[in-house]
């Protein structure tokens, strides 16, 4: 059943509803498929979106679709044409083909469009039906914006024809301004410098929009591949939406890259933003989650006012494709377009593989039976790829040849998830679906600016993990079991002992337990005791950085760097540069010695095939432990 948008339904004599519809992040998502966990999923795909998008559509006597950019990279979809099948001239990339297949009247260039280069961007996009607009990326500057030359066309103003209430042909001009993160510059530096330089969003449509106007725009709507952020404009913002929406002659407001939605609650307590009515400054916004989970809607009632139209009314709204129930169930709420499927078919049976072959290989399992109690490979590799990468991200910058630090922690250490919980990867071939064994959640990657206090009191947090044992006591357990593993961060790069017969610093949820207590002990970096004033960069993802598990130095306010791209991307890049990996272990934290002392810790069963990999420990097996664990005694 179709009901019928009020704004068609009561449209009179030279009125008529224009419906836009946004898509935005898709992220090369057309399969309802996570490749990362090599299974189907019912959250993501244009193919679901273009299920809904037909029936939106029909709800409205006029439409656009419009995607809102961060189209071709994101999954393994987008790097295994990347990294393995290549675009020459006159391939079609995937995603374009089923961007085609959905029918899209434009798109914009998110941030991501320029990870794999300029030369791959510009070959992806020759193979697409409809204009993609940006109007701040510039191969060559002039005295204003509307002097430059700008990598793609900054707008286009496409003639529609619109049906009036009274069932009347009208002509309408719709332009269509496109917006990027001018923070692309940072983020892919070796492929836009010297190429490329990036103008502030709010700058290039103050000069742009009168333009179009002159153009003969009845309407416009900003492409805004940015996020709603701070209301007051600052220059090279890269959430602007909020101050774009101020720029004179901007109708209506698409937007993304937070890969959240709007109207929602999420943005309840935004300065100039209403959430409940879906507006920026009065003027009606959408953003359609990401890889596909939405469509934004925007709901326009045009009158005729003379030779123009103006918007008399607006509404909007965020429609999923799929409903998550009380018991965190999912339920699709849509199958998949077939056609839509079918045009990349052959892509998708090709990543399939892709994800299932080699890419690398490593000289170490990754296995994480003893994170808890060693340091670890399964760890290591996480940290080196966040250190190989925060290192390049802070090249040129200020923060540039302070040491750099990486935080990581066990995501899968058994715990609540059971005894065959745990990251478990041979030696030998690494295939991309096993970085999401070895990453587990879609975090991106932070790094942080601390002092060694903050340091030492990071670890502090971490050794939380631990009960506190009496020195000469044997047998004691070790574990707290209320203790999440994903809160036990290792940090790589400076040395230290924990010493577990001191009580934890902090409280469970990160608050002062035990002020003056010190677990952790002879904290060195290059040999020599960590300064408490000594600055140093932490590499670590957006969970931790901004407060996530309350650590101190992580609390949001010392972020120097913001990354675009997921952990799990960056192990990825890494391993694929890299060709080799050998994450083995550097050791770099024991437990303090404890003359005869023991612990017992539990782990999975198939740790004792790789009691050699912890040779810093005092360890064997000590029987059974409950729920199917196997039980070790430890020596301090
Ligand atoms: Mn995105
Ligand atoms: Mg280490």
């Amino acid at each position: 059943m179709i009901a019928v948008h009020p704004f068609s339904a009561t449209a009179s004599t030279n009125q008529a509803h224009l419906r836009i519809m946004e898509t935005t992040d898709l992220h090369v998502h057309v399969f309802p498929y996570d490749y990362y966990g090599d299974r189907a999923v019912d959250t993501v795909g244009l193919a679901r979106t273009a299920s809904i998008i037909g029936d939106i559509r029909a709800e409205a006597t006029n439409s656009m679709l419009i995607d809102n950019g961060d189209f071709l990279q994101g999954n393994p979809m987008g790097d295994y044409i990347a990294y393995e099948r290549g675009m020459k001239e006159g391939d079609m990339h995937p995603i374009i083909q089923a961007m085609n297949a959905v029918g899209f009247d434009a798109s914009t260039l998110g941030n991501h469009e320029f990870n794999y280069g300029l030369d791959f961007l510009m070959k992806s996009l020759a193979g697409a039906d409809f204009p993609v607009v940006s109007a701040n990326v510039v191969k060559e500057m002039g005295s204003d914006p509307t002097k430059d030359v700008t990598l793609v066309k900054p707008y286009v103003i496409q003639e529609r024809t619109v049906t009036d209430g009274a069932g009347a042909s009208h002509a309408i001009k719709v332009g269509l301004i496109g917006f990027v993160p001018p923070q692309i510059m940072n983020w892919d530096r070796r492929h836009l410098e010297g190429n490329v330089q990036t103008r502030d969003i709010v700058a290039a449509a103050k000069a742009y929009v009168p333009q179009m106007k002159e153009e003969g725009a009845d309407i416009i709507v900003a492409l805004c591949h940015s996020g709603i952020g701070s209301a007051d404009h600052e220059e090279g913002m890269e959430n602007a939406a909020v101050p774009l929406a101020m720029v004179e002659g901007i109708d209506a407001i698409l937007t993304g890259h937070s890969h959240l939605v709007f109207p929602g609650p999420r943005y309840d307590d935004f300065a100039g933003v209403d959430s409940a009515a879906g507006t920026i400054h009065g003027k009606p916004a959408a953003m359609g989650g990401f890889w596909g989970s939405h469509l934004g809607v925007i709901d326009l009632m045009l009158e005729r006012d003379g030779n123009a139209w103006k918007i008399v009314s607006h509404s909007s709204e965020a429609r999923p494709i799929s409903k998550r129930n009380e018991d965190r169930s999912i339920t699709a709420l849509v199958e998949s377009d077939e056609a839509v499927l079918a045009s990349v078919q052959t892509a998708h049976d090709e990543t399939l593989a892709y994800v299932r072959r080699a890419v690398g290989k490593t000289d170490a399992a990754l296995h994480s039976y003893f994170a808890l109690v060693a340091d670890d490979p399964s760890v290591q590799i996480v940290s080196q790829a966040q250190v190989w990468y925060i290192d390049q991200m802070l090249k040129g910058t200020e923060h540039e040849g302070l040491p750099i630090l990486s935080a990581a922690a066990p995501f899968k250490a058994g715990g609540r998830g059971g005894p065959e919980y745990f990251t478990d990867v041979p030696v030998g071939d690494v295939a991309i679906k096993n970085v999401s064994d070895l990453y587990l959640y879609p975090n991106t990657v932070r790094a942080v600016r601390v002092t060694g206090a903050q340091v030492k009191d990071w670890l502090e947090r971490s050794a939380g993990m631990f009960n506190q044992v009496t020195p000469g006591e044997v047998d004691q357990v070790l574990l707290n079991p209320e203790f999440p593993s994903y809160n036990f961060d290792v940090i790589d790069g400076v040395q230290y002992e924990i010493d577990l017969s001191q009580p934890s610093k902090f409280g469970p949820k990160g608050e002062d337990l035990n002020p003056t207590a010190d677990r952790i002990v002879n904290l060195t970096y290059n040999g020599a005791p960590v300064d408490p004033d000594q600055e140093f960069i932490i590499a670590t993802n957006n969970y931790r950085a901004s407060g996530g598990g309350s650590f101190p130095g992580a609390k949001g306010d010392t972020i120097v760097f913001e990354g675009p791209d997921t952990n799990r991307d960056v192990i990825v890049r890494y391993i694929v540069e890299k060709g080799t990996i050998s994450p083995k272990a550097d050791f770099n934290w024991t437990f303090k010695p404890l003359a005869g002392t023991t612990v017992l810790f539990d782990t999975g069963p198939k740790a004792v095939d790789y009691l050699d990999s912890v040779k810093t420990l005092d360890i064997e097996p000590a029987g059974e432990g409950p729920d199917g664990f196997t039980r070790f005694k430890i020596a301090l």
